[in-house]
C-alpha cells in the first residue's frame, strides 16, 4: 500500500498494515508535498474513501475548499522552506470534506515522521470524527438559551437551588432586584444572599423553608426584600421541591412575586371602603335630619293649601310636590350610597314578574309579561330586585308615552336566568348610552339619575349583570342575568 511500508523490513510492515487496518480513527500519512502515501482501513467509514483511492492523491481533496483547501499547498511549502508550522505537536479541529460532499468536523494531531536515509519527512495525521459531540453540544447549547429566555422573560424571580439550597440558577428579574450578576451568586447558599442580608429573621425563615422543601413540602409565605436601590419590596415567595420520577427531591425552585403595589392598592381600596361606608352612615343620620322637617312643612303646607282660596292653594300644592320630589330624591341618593347587605332566599321568578306587574298598575301603560321560565329561581332579595325590574319598567313608560307597548320577558339558560324589559319608544339616546349606569346620568328634566346605578348595584350584589341595547320592538332593551341557584352554592 504506501510507499514508505514497502522500504521497511517485512515484519514492520506487516506491523503497519494491521496498524492501518484497526485503527478506528482515520490516519493518513503525506509526505511533504501533501501526497498521501498510506491511509488507515477507516477512511473508507468515516470519509467515504477507499485507502487506495487516497493514495498518490494531493490530501487537499479532503479539505473543503474554504479557509485551508486551496492553501495547504503554500503550507507545506512554507514548512519546507522555513521549518515553519502552526500544527505539529497539538490537536486542532479542521473540517473535512467526505467523498459526497459534506462536510465532517474533526480533531486532527499530526506528527512529523523522519524516514531513515531520507532528507524528506512524512507527516502523519490522525483524524476524529467530531461531528456528532458537536452537534450535541450546539443543541445544548441551544436548549440552554431556551431555556434562559423563557427563564429570563419571566416578571416573577425565578431560581433553581440544590436540595441544600446552595444556587444553581437565578433569573434576570431576581438579579437585577439585588444589583448581582449569576457568577457572583453560584454556589452560595441562598439564605446568604444579598436578597434577605437586611434581615437576620428573613434569612432564619429562608434557612427553615429550604430544610422543609427538601423534605418534600411546598413552602409559601410573604417576605419584605430589599433591592439594590435601598426600596423594601414585599414579596409572595414560595419554594417548591422538584421531585424525580422515584419521587427524591432533586432541585429546590424558588419563585417570587412582587406585590407591592398589589398591596398598596388592597390598602387604598379598603380605606376607600371605609370612607364609603362612612358616608352612608353619615348619609343615612342626614336623611333623617331632613326628612323629619320635610314632612312637617308638607303637613304644614297643606293645612294652610286648606284655608286659602283656589288660586293660593295650587301656588301651595305645587311647592308641597316639589318638596315630596325632593324628598324622594333624597330617598334615592341614600340607597345608593348605603352598602347593600340584605338577605338571601331562593326567590321564584313567577312571584317576581308578578310583583313588579302589580306596581305596574300605577303606570298609564299596560305592561305585557312574558314567562318563559315559570319554574325558575334566583338567589337573593324580592324586593330588591322588583326595585329594579319595576325601575326599568317605570323608565320604559316614560320614554313610550300614551299607547306605547312595554314587555317583560323571563327565561333561563343552564347557566343563567335571564329578565328583560323592552319598549317601542325611541331607545336610548346615544349621548348618554356610555355612562347610562353611573349615578347622576339623566336626560329628564326631574330626573336624578339614580334608578339604573341603584339596579345595576343591586345587580352585581346578586353576583349577575345588566345589559343594554336594543329591543325588537323598536325601542330600549334592559336585561338582567343572574345565576342560576346551582351555580351560586
Ligand atoms: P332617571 O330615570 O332619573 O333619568 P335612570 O338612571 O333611571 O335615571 O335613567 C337614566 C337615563 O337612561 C334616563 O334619563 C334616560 O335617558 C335613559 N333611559 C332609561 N331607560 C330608558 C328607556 N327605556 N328608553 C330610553 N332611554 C332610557
Amino acid at each position: 500500500m504506501g510507499q514508505d511500508l514497502q522500504t521497511r523490513p517485512p515484519h514492520a510492515a506487516s506491523i503497519a498494515d494491521a496498524i492501518l487496518a484497526s485503527v478506528l480513527d482515520p490516519t493518513i500519512t503525506i509526505d511533504d508535498h501533501g501526497v498521501v502515501q498510506s491511509a488507515s482501513h477507516s477512511v473508507l467509514e468515516v470519509f467515504g474513501w477507499t485507502p487506495d483511492e487516497l493514495v498518490g492523491e494531493n490530501i487537499s481533496v479532503l479539505m473543503p475548499r474554504e479557509p485551508h483547501g486551496e492553501l495547504h499547498d503554500d503550507y507545506l511549502a512554507r514548512y519546507r522552506a522555513t521549518g515553519e508550522t502552526h500544527i505539529l505537536g497539538r490537536t486542532r479541529r479542521f473540517e473535512v470534506l467526505h467523498r459526497e460532499g459534506h462536510t465532517l468536523a474533526c480533531d486532527l494531531s499530526v506528527a512529523r515522521v523522519e524516514i531513515p536515509g531520507s532528507d524528506a519527512p512524512l507527516f502523519t495525521g490522525s483524524f476524529r470524527d467530531v461531528t456528532a459531540r458537536e452537534r450535541a453540544l450546539a443543541a445544548l447549547r441551544e436548549s440552554e438559551q431556551r431555556f434562559h429566555a423563557a427563564f429570563d422573560q419571566e416578571h416573577q424571580f425565578v431560581g433553581l437551588l440544590t436540595v441544600d439550597g446552595d444556587v444553581l440558577e437565578v433569573n434576570r428579574t431576581a438579579l437585577q432586584a439585588i444589583g448581582a450578576t449569576r457568577a457572583e451568586l453560584n454556589g452560595l447558599p441562598f439564605w446568604e444572599t444579598a436578597w434577605w442580608s437586611h434581615s437576620r429573621e428573613s434569612r432564619h425563615e429562608v434557612r427553615r423553608a429550604i430544610e422543609r422543601a427538601a423534605a418534600g413540602e411546598l413552602v409559601r409565605f410573604q417576605v419584605e426584600v430589599r433591592c439594590h436601590d435601598d426600596r423594601v419590596r414585599l414579596v409572595d415567595f414560595s419554594l417548591k421541591p422538584v421531585v424525580d420520577d422515584a419521587g427524591e427531591v432533586v432541585y429546590l425552585l424558588p419563585e417570587g412575586r412582587d406585590v407591592t403595589q398589589v398591596r398598596r392598592a388592597h390598602e387604598a381600596e379598603n380605606a376607600m371602603l371605609r370612607s364609603l361606608a362612612a358616608i352612608g352612615e353619615s348619609a343615612a343620620v342626614l336623611a333623617h335630619e331632613i326628612k323629619s322637617p320635610i314632612t312637617a312643612i308638607n303637613i304644614a303646607l297643606r293645612a294652610v293649601a286648606d284655608q286659602l282660596g283656589q288660586d293660593q292653594r295650587v301656588v301651595l300644592e305645587e311647592l308641597a310636590g316639589r318638596l315630596q320630589r325632593l324628598d324622594g330624591m333624597m330617598q334615592r341618593t341614600l340607597s345608593f350610597a348605603k352598602p347593600l347587605e340584605f338577605e338571601r332566599a331562593v326567590c321564584p321568578v313567577s312571584e317576581l314578574l308578578d310583583r313588579v306587574l302589580r306596581d305596574s298598575r300605577t303606570l298609564g301603560q299596560p305592561l305585557t309579561v312574558k314567562n318563559q321560565a315559570p319554574q325558575a329561581a334566583f338567589l337573593g332579595s324580592l324586593p330588591l330586585m322588583e326595585e329594579v325590574l319595576s325601575n326599568f319598567v317605570r323608565n320604559a313608560s316614560e320614554a313610550v308615552g300614551n299607547g306605547g307597548r312595554i314587555v317583560l320577558s323571563a327565561w333561563s339558560t343552564q347557566a343563567e336566568l335571564c329578565l328583560s324589559v323592552e319598549d317601542d319608544g325611541p331607545g336610548v339616546s346615544p349621548h348618554v348610552l356610555e355612562s347610562l349606569f353611573k349615578p347622576f346620568v339623566t336626560t329628564k328634566r326631574q330626573g336624578t339619575g339614580l334608578g339604573l346605578a341603584i339596579s345595576q348595584k343591586i345587580v352585581v350584589a346578586h353576583g349577575g349583570r345588566t345589559e343594554v341595547g336594543e329591543s325588537v320592538l323598536g325601542g330600549a332593551r334592559f336585561s338582567v342575568y343572574l345565576p342560576q341557584p346551582e351555580a351560586v352554592q
